[in-house]
């Protein structure tokens, strides 16, 4: 038996060469790309505009998908969140997210993640490996297909985070290469600007994104506004500094378009990194390097093991409004899907079924 090959991670031209390989002609592949991400077809079974013997091939050499659903959860406030499992049996989690005006879906790049921040449950699970360029791009198949039906166009204005479990930057080269194939127009076309990517700060990386030119939007978790409280919350401090990172930060602003802003996300920990002087040291930092970012404050989300709580809304709307009178453009995130350990910093692979949400075993696929 010959190695499987996994369609949903191939570029329209490395899908050319594969079936030029299976000794097929070259228009074959822009059929199973369309099939694949713009049908959104799990199966080559259900690929029935292709000949039946070509079928065959393909079931022998390769995958059209590769997790496999273990649970789904749903929220009352409609989120919904997937756990699946790679195909050596490492866990996956998917977040959809409905809102009123677009649906977000949060994507994970690793099965759990190397980094120990201290106030997130993923980081309880280490790092079990980085997800293939395949199968990130499944996960948003999959929910695309839960949410609007297989076969049917994907609504316009869908946007995708990648803020699910992992660390994006340290899986790179996966990551982008998922991006450029879901902006394929004769695929999914959801194009980088509609993505967000969130990382813990891998500097180098940073500034790798600078250059390229069609790039998603960036998010940086800041959690603190010194070294002293960031090396103890976020250990990636230590090897880049508050100092390195926002001269990187400053040298991706010259990269924006006028209109474009980047984003720090600053998670709110009850008497931790919320009191009235941590906001005025936060807005000078971002004020001393002339940075153009907007704030998302993240209330805490409950994380049992965790020995932290989430900072009353009073006090959010006081650091808020801190920041504000310095000039920085901050907003509050509405955390959604707590209930079915959805949200941000809870994806560590739960299996507890709350009352208040259903877990609808594998069949919806
Ligand atoms: N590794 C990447 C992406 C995943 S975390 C990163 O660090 O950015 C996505 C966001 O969730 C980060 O901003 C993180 O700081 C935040 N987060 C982690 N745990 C959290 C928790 N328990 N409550 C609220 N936000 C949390």
């Amino acid at each position: 038996m010959g190695t499987i090959t996994h369609l949903t991670g191939l570029t329209q031209s490395e899908l050319t060469t594969f079936v030029e390989a299976l000794g097929e002609p070259a228009y074959r592949a822009k059929q199973v790309f369309a099939a694949l991400h713009a049908r959104r077809l799990q199966s080559f079974d259900a690929m029935t505009d292709l000949p039946k013997e070509l079928r065959a091939k393909l079931n022998e050499s390769a995958a059209a998908a590769t997790l496999t659903l273990e649970s789904r959860y749903l929220s009352t406030d409609g989120t919904r969140r997937y756990l699946t499992k790679t195909r050596d049996n490492y866990p996956v989690e998917t977040v959809f997210i409905p809102e009123e005006h677009r649906d977000t879906i949060c994507f994970s790049s690793q099965s759990g993640c190397p980094l120990q921040c201290t106030f997130c449950l993923t980081a309880q699970l280490g790092l079990l490996r980085s997800l293939t360029a395949g199968e990130i791009v499944e996960q948003i198949i999959y929910a695309l297909n839960d949410a609007y039906g297989v076969g049917v166009k994907t609504p316009r204005g869908v946007n995708l985070v990648g803020m699910g479990a992992g660390e994006p930057f340290l899986n790179f080269d996966e990551l982008l290469k998922a991006l450029n194939i879901m902006a394929d127009p004769k695929g999914l076309f959801i194009v980088p600007n509609r993505v967000t990517i969130s990382t813990a700060g891998i500097v180098p990386r940073i500034r790798e994104l600078a250059t390229i030119p069609k790039r998603p939007h960036l998010a940086i978790s800041l959690a603190a506004p010194t070294d002293e409280l960031r090396d103890q919350l976020m250990p990636i401090n230590k090897r880049w500094p508050l100092a390195e990172l926002l001269a990187a930060c400053e040298e991706f602003e010259k990269s924006l378009k006028p209109s474009e802003r980047f984003t720090f996300e600053y998670v709110m920990l009850d008497g931790v990194n919320d009191a009235d002087e941590q906001a005025r040291q936060l807005a000078n930092l971002l004020n001393r390097h002339g940075l153009r970012a907007k704030v998302n404050l993240i209330p805490h989300n409950p994380a049992d093991p965790l020995p932290y709580h989430p900072s009353p809304p009073e006090r959010v709307e006081v650091f808020k409004a801190i920041l504000e009178a310095k000039g920085i453009h901050a907003f509050v995130r509405q955390p959604r899907g707590r209930d079915i350990f959805a949200a941000c910093g809870q994806l560590a692979a739960r299996h507890e079924n709350p009352d208040s949400a259903t877990d609808v075993q594998s069949t919806a696929f």
